[in-house]
């Protein structure tokens, strides 16, 4: 399957005569949720499981884009601050491109599997006594001094990579559906699916959907307007208090005639259990979406009969295994204690 670069090279401002570097990444699944919509008062449901990507993000449109034009101006490193699957994406694709990689974490904030995979592809990872936010001055500042490559969200190619996510999904419906809801942490995607259909609408004609952007309750800088100097949530991928992106993300969801809310941890993860009960493992952040959704309905803020509504799974449940395995039992290997234990 090509990249993204590959099949939506046309529609990317990118530096011309660039050579892709690329895993593969995009053409993700968009998965029919039949029992999640009739609690939700949906015509349709669908997921966006971005969690299928090379390195189990939606962070990776955005990287192969911005690693490619990194490359096209000659850079030979790259830097990030990240909450996790950003590090885990750009030490991939730097390693693909043979560039140096360093990553920012803030200590101690970072799921188990996100760090693994930054170092397992090489990067130098380095840990910030601080919040993400601190990390991501840091690195932009470092970015400014030097001939190192910034490529957080800042970087205008990354999305230009994640708004193809718009066309995939518009794509398989044959039309933009009526609400897209997705987290928010640093606010650049949101603002990219915004580019991507409003794009395709220029193009083609069509409607555009309406936005629902989902903070969590204890990092809901961009609902309650102002920085969030101790963000926390458990959602680590939107842990986030000042977003980068926050003004256009604003933007994006008024525009859209939608709008950015915030929702609880237990409503998180419980929107987590559930996917996973229909056999979608994703992070809690990538569950936001559907509490965001589900609060909405609850509420009567929202009325979503007839509707057609796509979530987006941000990421996937694996690299983020913090919920604990659930109680186990030890037996002896007899097919009795096996029958005893099952009620059989
Ligand atoms: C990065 C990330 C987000 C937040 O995306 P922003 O562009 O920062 O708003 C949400 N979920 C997951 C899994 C992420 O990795």
């Amino acid at each position: 399957m090509p990249g993204i670069i590959e099949r939506f090279r046309s529609y990317l401002d990118l530096p011309d005569g660039v050579d892709p570097v690329t895993l593969s990444e995009g053409s993700t699944p968009l998965i029919s949720m039949p029992r999640l919509a009739s609690d939700l008062g949906a015509v349709e449901l669908h997921i966006k499981f971005e969690g299928s990507n090379p390195t189990g993000s939606f962070k990776d449109r955005g990287m192969t884009t911005a690693i490619t034009a990194a490359v096209s101006r000659g850079a030979s490193a790259v830097i990030c601050a990240s909450t996790g699957n950003t590090a885990a994406s750009a030490a991939a694709y730097a390693a693909r491109a043979g560039l140096r990689c360093v990553v920012l974490l803030p200590h101690g904030k970072v799921a188990s599997g996100k760090l693994a995979a930054a170092y397992t592809h090489g990067a130098e990872v380095v840990e910030v006594e601080g919040s993400y936010d601190e990390a991501l001055g840091l690195a932009r500042r470092l970015s400014e001094r030097t001939s190192i490559n910034l490529v957080n969200s800042l970087n205008p190619y990354r999305l230009e990579g994640q708004k193809t996510a718009a066309f995939e999904i518009s794509e398989s419906l044959g039309a933009a559906p009526d609400w897209v809801a997705l987290p928010v942490g640093n606010a650049g995607n949101i603002s990219a699916y915004w580019m991507g259909f409003r794009q395709l609408a220029d193009l083609q004609g069509g409607d555009l959907p309406r936005l629902l952007g989902v903070q969590a309750s204890g990092s809901a800088s961009l609902v309650e307007g102002r920085v969030i100097d101790h963000p926390e949530t458990v959602a680590s991928a939107i842990r986030i208090g000042n977003p980068a992106r926050g003004e256009q993300a604003l933007r994006a969801a008024e525009e859209s005639s939608g709008r950015i809310i915030a929702v609880p941890d237990h409503a998180i993860l419980d929107a987590q259990r559930d996917l996973a009960h229909q056999g979608l493992w994703v992070e809690p952040a990538s569950a936001a979406g559907l509490a965001g959704l589900r609060s909405e309905v609850e509420a009567g803020r929202l009325d979503l009969s007839g509707q057609r509504v796509v979530c987006i799974c941000t990421g996937h449940g694996l690299k983020d295994p913090h919920v604990p395995a659930g109680p186990t039992t030890l037996i002896q290997p007899r097919l009795q204690d096996l029958e005893e234990l099952l009620n059989l």
